[in-house]
């Protein structure tokens, strides 16, 4: 199966992919994971990618169309994958477009801006080992220390409230078109995110189905 999750920033896209990836057995790919990554390690596109990720900004799609040809193309893919992340423009969809790639269902997970807002200002991540916690909803034993690793945590530059405001606004302009886009294919669902994540969870697993 060949998915897509859509929806804002913080909307719990990554959750959700975990959780499919796990049921279906097809690897979630995330752009924002991949290019964190290519960060940390201090590569090229990491470094060109930098500013437009600080700066709530969508790197260029030329850059991420290339990340995802690459990562598309490996063996792992073979079987369907859960794209997190991507694409987010319309020029982006019309490349997985020209890439052959059959989508068979894309999952639009709606949160109002108000909660996506209360949920990635209070976003904390281990410096050290990336473990994720929320200082209201998965706070840590000890108030800014990790319970993996004991490292600090830190608040991505990105989750900086004017950050989120930012994120929020290009998410609306360019990213949600491609509600519309895939709804005149017939595939898009749409589910309304819960508090508990568990029943988002169910009605994505329900969504799949239909
Ligand atoms: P995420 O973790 O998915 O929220 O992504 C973090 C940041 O990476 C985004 O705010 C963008 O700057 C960049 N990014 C991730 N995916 C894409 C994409 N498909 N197109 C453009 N920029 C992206």
């Amino acid at each position: 199966m060949k998915l897509i999750l859509l929806g804002a920033p913080g909307a719990g896209k990554g959750t959700q992919a975990e959780v499919i990836c796990n049921k279906l057995n097809i690897p979630a790919v995330s752009t924002g994971n991949i290019i964190r990554e290519a960060l940390s390690k201090g590569t090229e596109m990491g470094l060109k990618a930098k500013s437009y990720i600080d700066a709530g900004q969508l790197v260029p799609d030329d850059v991420v169309i290339g990340i995802i040809k690459d990562r598309l193309g490996k063996d792992d893919c073979s079987n369907g994958f859960i794209l997190d992340g991507f694409p987010r423009t319309i020029p982006q969809a019309e490349a997985l477009d020209a890439m052959g790639i059959d989508i068979d269902r894309v999952i639009d997970i709606e949160v109002p801006d108000e909660k996506i807002i209360a949920r990635m200002s209070g976003r904390r991540v281990c410096k050290s080992c990336g473990a994720t916690y929320h200082t209201e909803y998965k706070a840590p034993a000890m108030d800014g220390v990790c319970d993996v690793c004991d490292a600090e945590l830190i608040q991505r530059k990105d989750d900086h409230p004017d950050t989120v405001l930012e994120r929020l606004e290009v998410y609306h302009k360019q990213t949600e078109p491609l509600k519309d886009y895939y709804s005149a294919k017939g595939i898009l669902r749409v589910v309304e995110g819960q508090e508990d994540v568990a029943d988002t969870t169910a009605l994505t697993l329900k969504a799949l189905e239909d």
